[in-house]
């Protein structure tokens, strides 16, 4: 009889060990769910950000290039006179955070021998890992490595518009 009511217990015990580990277990998988839930609203939001930042860069191209257009190809001498092109705020600014940086000013795009490899401004976020926003000269924006952009910007000569090798 004792016997018989030890492995009474003892199976009561693995039963309620058995079934506190599966509530163990769907509190750890409902943590995963939630976390995962959260990365991607995250991932989502970067990704707003990251599509908002190149509109960006393509009004602020179609600002300095109507400036051109104007001016018999040059771009403006700077922020002030650009800023009077589109004088919202918001469309010289990465939505992340920081203005633009426009190599264009005072530049001549008819001197531009590559438009599609000189870069004319820069988003100064990195948008994904190493990956910066660039506009280029006939423009096009495109995600390039930030190091790329870095060597660029060194080895540019003679004040001349950086050029994407
Ligand atoms: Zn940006």
């Amino acid at each position: 009889m004792v016997r018989w009511l030890l492995v009474a217990v003892l199976a009561g015990v693995l039963v309620s060990s058995c079934s506190k580990k599966s509530q163990d277990s769907e509190a750890r998988k409902e943590e995963m769910v939630k976390l995962l839930e959260e990365a991607k609203t995250k991932a989502r939001g970067e990704e707003v950000k990251k599509l908002s930042c190149v509109s960006n860069l393509k009004q602020v191209y179609t600002a300095l290039n109507m400036y051109a257009s104007y001016y018999k190809g040059c771009f403006p001498q700077n922020a002030t006179v650009a800023n009077w092109l589109i004088p919202s705020k918001k469309t010289w600014h990465c939505p992340m955070d920081g203005e633009y940086k426009i190599l264009a000013y005072g530049h001549r795009s008819r001197l531009i021998r590559d438009p599609v490899g000189t870069i004319i401004a820069i988003c100064p976020n990195e948008h994904g890992t190493g990956l910066l926003n660039v506009l280029f000269a006939d423009g096009h924006v495109a995600s390039v490595d930030a190091d790329v952009v870095r060597r660029s910007l060194e080895n540019r000569s003679g004040g001349r518009l950086p050029v994407l090798k």
